[in-house]
């Protein structure tokens, strides 16, 4: 399954709480290249130049880290901010192609832009487990420590307001014709979520159960 969706919609902390009710992995190019930077490589210094200033990674990293980390034998898996270009969907339909799997579904997250620019405002996220919270709608029981493991929370360089404005629009121009790409192909679900995370989290359910009872 792919989830679709502008950047702050809540991608991450619905494959979360998909992964935790349906077991299917949750795979997010962004925490991948957030790893790779870690490790200083050449390819995680390029990465890096491109995250701080919110424009989309090249095409041949991303595809390339994914294909790196993608399990063998997997039998499904939910993607989180892949793909966000036409070329990285042909990629992805290549690799779905060799493993012998296809996509269920792509859910299409919707939410008006106030909504995105509030959500990217108040995040944090542990360094240690990676566990997404907000500073009002999903505040962490203490202040600035995880919930989960005890690690501490921080706010991502590319939410600071200069950066969030850029990814805005780096989604406008190059991965909301995805929509469209998706919708020929029979495969789009929107989901409103405008709401809290439980709410949106009802719809996909039956999104899910309905794509379960079809097969
Ligand atoms: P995310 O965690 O999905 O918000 O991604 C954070 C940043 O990582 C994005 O703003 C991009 O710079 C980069 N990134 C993540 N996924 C991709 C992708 N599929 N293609 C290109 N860049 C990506």
């Amino acid at each position: 399954m792919v989830l679709l969706g502008a950047p702050g919609v809540g991608k991450g902390t619905l494959a979360e709480m998909i992964r935790a009710e349906y077991g299917v992995p949750h795979i997010s190019t962004g925490d991948m290249l957030r790893e790779l930077v870690k490790e200083r490589a050449e390819a995680g210094r390029i990465a890096s130049e491109y995250m701080n200033e919110g424009k989309l990674v090249p095409d041949d990293i991303v595809i390339g880290v994914l294909e790196d980390n993608m399990k063998d034998g997997e039998k499904g898996f939910i993607l989180d901010g892949f793909p966000r270009t036409r070329k990285q969907a042909e990629a992805l339909q290549s690799i779905l192609d060799r493993k012998r799997l296809s996509l269920d579904a792509v859910i299409n997250f919707e939410a008006p832009v106030e909504v995105l620019t509030e959500h990217l405002s108040g995040r944090r996220q542990c360094r240690d487990c990676r566990t997404i919270y907000h500073m009002k709608n999903m505040p962490p029981k203490k202040s600035g420590i995880c919930d989960k493991c005890g690690g501490g929370l921080y706010q991502r360089d590319d939410d600071r307001r200069e950066v969030v404005v850029v990814r805005l629009k780096v989604y406008r121009e190059e991965t909301a014709e995805l929509i469209d790409y998706y919708q020929r192909k029979d495969l789009l679900k929107s989901v409103d979520a405008s709401n809290d995370p439980e709410m949106t989290f009802k719809e996909v359910k039956g999104v899910i159960n309905s794509q379960l009872n079809a097969q």
